[in-house]
């Protein structure tokens, strides 16, 4: 599900202040505000705000402005610019990467490298890493790639009414805890990395970077 913008819309950009994963966008001149559908991760928050009530969720659409959903996404198919996942023979250097940092620091781990929507590219636990560390790296990895940003910088956020419907309506896989770094390319999110199974936050995140390294040298 996705958030729409309406024609209603009155240009003031109030719910941009507010989105936490800078999905609302318009260009000069154009008649309002758009949701990317691709990026929204259905937190309410924008419509809260709307002094117009111009935002609607896509399945409580009024009929009257159901075009308006097509309209939204439209928007982004034709200004976005065209960027790539990380392709799959990075995504898994970067997996075995993170897997080597883990070994010479005598830890076993679970990395997970998923494109800009949260889905999976590269999976990769170690002999001796714990069964779910494979669950908690792919949703580390998920949430940073929804969110944009290092899961660790979600942490205040936890507790708040908003952030924990969040985690209700994803089951589960939103999850603000260390070991989550959005991978970037300039302004471009192109997915992230996700670690699990270390016994302590800060070394899931020192092997994301082992795994971002590779990345670096390679020119990104
Ligand atoms: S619902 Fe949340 S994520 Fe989606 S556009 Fe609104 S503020 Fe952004
Ligand atoms: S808050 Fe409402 S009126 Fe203001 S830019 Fe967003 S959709 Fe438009």
């Amino acid at each position: 599900m996705t958030y729409v913008i309406t024609s209603l819309c009155t240009n003031d950009g109030a719910c941009v202040e507010v989105c936490p994963v800078a999905c609302i966008h318009t260009t000069p001149g154009a008649p309002q505000f758009y949701i990317d559908p691709e990026v929204c991760i259905d937190c309410e928050q924008c419509e809260i705000v709307c002094p117009v009530d111009a935002i609607f969720k896509d399945v409580d659409i009024p009929a009257e402005h159901e075009a308006s959903i097509e309209i939204n996404a439209a928007f982004f198919r034709k200004n976005k610019a065209a960027v790539g996942p990380v392709p799959f023979d990075k995504a898994w250097e970067m997996v075995q990467a993170a897997h080597a940092y883990a070994r010479r620091q005598g830890m076993a781990i679970t990395a997970a490298v998923v494109d800009e929507a949260g889905s999976p590219i590269a999976v990769g636990r170690m002999d001796e890493a714990g069964p779910r560390s494979a669950e908690l790296a792919f949703n580390k990895a998920y949430t940073a790639a929804a969110f944009h940003l290092a899961t660790a910088e979600l942490a205040p956020q936890a507790r708040r009414p908003w952030f924990r419907s969040l985690i209700i309506s994803h089951r589960g896989r939103i999850m603000p805890e260390s070991g989550g770094i959005a991978v970037v390319d300039g302004s471009a999110v192109l997915g992230a990395i996700g670690v699990a199974g270390s016994s302590r936050p800060e070394q899931d995140i020192l092997c994301c970077q082992a795994a971002l390294a590779v990345l670096e040298s390679a020119g990104h």
